[in-house]
């Protein structure tokens, strides 16, 4: 039997059953805001803030300045920024402008940045200073036309007295532009357009606002069209469900970056629609970051597992005051129980799990944050979200308990990915997203993640989830970080490898004492049969382990023996 339980029999009177999200540009939001509460602080920056409606006047300027250099409804805007000012201007400058925005990683090579811009036709570019080397690089094999060059003080202090440009900052380290570049420099750009009102009309369902890629299973990175519905819905799904926040009055900590999905609804999206003050953190660097909470005390903290990890593990965190957060929403990765623990303690606040993928905009699951929650899982559907557990060949559900393929309906799921029309079609069927990721649901209605169907590890024929093993890791004392990846076997087809990460106080730990551990907790055709001590894991920026990096480094000394 399965459960029969909906994501209505989980919410309590006051969120209303169904709801019609509005069908408009995601900017408007900033502009409803601006009219509420014009004077509130917007943004937190080193130091100063930029209110509402000073930011929105920004952003009209960016949006007529794009339009100026002929921008027209649909066209692609790569945004490559880390956490600045700037990247909210350029973000909704972009939609007002009816241009479609592509989030860039500031980190990526020149490969995956050439992939990125060709395969969404980028025409313009907003970006760094001291990525411009990078951006010459690839400049003529792309359709890159203009590219906005700001640098990461540019915008301070906010606009009107701001705006010096590139050319006189004075600071070493500063890559100057050349009439090569063609390329324009920020403050200038804003200053020289009109601050006139400008929304370009969209149709909210069909028009994609943001071009989000991600990895998938195939490795090339492909765009996932996320519509303006799309965001808008989940933006509100995620502030439903946070609906004790109160408006005008959160500050939503930025540490996560806003050119991953889960920054850009969950964070900025989220805060802006609630008239929030978003602290900019530029890099997560986790003495910066305590620092941060201690003096401008944000009240929501959406991140990654390993963020928390971090703080919690610092030595001088009782130092610092962090009773100001109240909600932290984890996604991205599982949350090791103890981190939420001892989080909660340390805060007094609540740390709560939720699921969601880049084709969802992100957020499609998350425990209750009033009350019923269930450690290790990622809760319940979000608002007029439905998900089920099937069989990933035939679709049909499989009984409660039972492991199969997450799939999910609701108003956040993509349109598609961008020019990839058969991936599409095989992810999106009958109006259902096919996740990829293993889970189960309980009888309370509550949903697990069993593991990736990727990264599952079989041996002799045994179904292994490497996240159970990770789980079991985690639990002893002194193992920090573990991930546990399949390796070739002659005889097992595949054997479980552990790469580990010991705390810092840690004293010497062996391979058979870890091995011990796991024929303890495990059973033996789990345990892993190698073991490998590190001093850091690979990581998304994000904090999610790399295990495709993991295992090309493994296929590499393979083939070297
Ligand atoms: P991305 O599209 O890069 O955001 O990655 C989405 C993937 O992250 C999902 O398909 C899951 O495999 C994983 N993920 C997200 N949240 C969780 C969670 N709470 N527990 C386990 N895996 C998660």
């Amino acid at each position: 039997m399965r459960s029969t339980l909906t994501w209505l029999d989980h919410y309590p009177a006051e969120v209303a059953p169904t709801y019609a999200y509005p069908k408009q540009n995601l900017a408007q939001f900033l502009l409803d805001t601006s009219q509420k509460f014009p004077d509130r602080p917007a943004l937190y920056f080193m130091g100063k803030t930029i209110n509402y409606v000073n930011l929105l006047e920004a952003c009209y300027r960016f949006a007529n300045g794009l339009t100026g250099l002929g921008l027209k409804k649909g066209d692609r805007v790569a945004i490559m920024l880390p956490n600045i000012p700037q990247t909210v201007i350029a973000f909704y400058g972009t939609l007002l402008a009816g241009g479609i925005v592509v989030n860039t990683n500031p980190l990526y090579m020149e490969g995956e940045l050439r992939h990125q811009l060709n395969d969404s036709g980028s025409k313009f570019m907003v970006t760094l200073d001291l990525l411009l080397p990078r951006i010459r690089k690839v400049k003529s094999s792309t359709p890159l036309q203009h590219v906005i060059v700001t640098s990461i003080k540019d915008y301070l202090p906010f606009p009107k007295n701001v705006l010096y440009g590139l050319k006189q900052r004075k600071e070493g380290n500063v890559v100057k532009l050349t009439e090569e570049d063609h390329a324009h420099v920020f403050t200038e750009f804003v200053n020289k357009a009109s601050g006139s009102p400008i929304l370009s009309k969209v149709n909210a369902v069909e028009d994609t606002a943001v071009l989000q890629y991600t990895g998938g299973t195939t490795g090339v990175a492909k765009g996932v069209m996320l519509t303006h519905y799309n965001l808008v819905a989940n933006t509100l799904q995620t502030s439903h469900w946070n609906y004790n926040a109160e408006e005008g009055k959160e500050r939503f900590l930025g540490a996560i970056p806003i050119f991953h999905v889960f920054g850009l609804t969950v964070l900025m999206s989220q805060s802006v629609l609630i008239g929030g003050m978003l602290i900019l953190v530029p890099k997560f660097e986790i003495e910066q970051v305590l620092k941060t909470i201690d003096k401008m005390k944000p009240t929501v903290f959406p991140g990654a597992p390993t963020m928390y990890i971090g703080l919690i593990n610092h030595k001088d965190i009782n130092k610092y005051d962090l009773s100001s957060i109240q909600v932290c929403i984890s996604g991205s990765a599982p949350l090791p129980l103890e981190v939420q623990e001892r989080f909660e303690e340390i805060t007094g606040g609540k740390l709560i799990e939720g699921y969601g993928l880049t084709e969802a905009s992100p957020v499609t699951h998350a425990n209750n944050i009033w009350g019923k929650r269930k450690i290790g899982k990622i809760g319940i559907p979000f608002p007029d979200t439905e998900a089920r557990v099937v069989d990933s060949n035939t679709g049909t559900e499989v009984a409660t308990g039972e492991i199969g393929e997450i799939i999910i309906r609701g108003p956040q799921i993509m349109k598609g990915y961008w020019n990839r029309p058969e991936e599409s079609s095989m992810v999106l069927r009958n109006g259902w997203l096919y996740t990829g990721d293993l889970a189960t649901q309980d009888e309370d209605g509550f949903f697990a993640i069993v593991d990736r169907k990727k990264d599952l590890i079989i041996a002799s024929g045994f179904n292994i989830y490497p996240r159970e093993i990770e789980e079991v890791l985690y639990e002893h004392p002194y193992v920090k970080d573990a991930c546990a990846v399949g390796v070739p076997d002659q005889y097992r087809g595949e054997t479980v490898k552990a790469f580990i990460v010991l705390k810092d106080n840690a004293p010497d730990v062996t391979e058979a004492e870890l091995e011990a551990w796991c024929r303890e907790h495990l059973a033996a055709f789990k345990v892993p049969r190698k073991f490998e001590f590190r001093e850091t894991l690979p990581k998304t920026i994000v904090g999610k382990v790399l295990r495709r990096k993991l295992l090309e480094e493994e296929s590499t000394k393979t083939i070297q023996q």
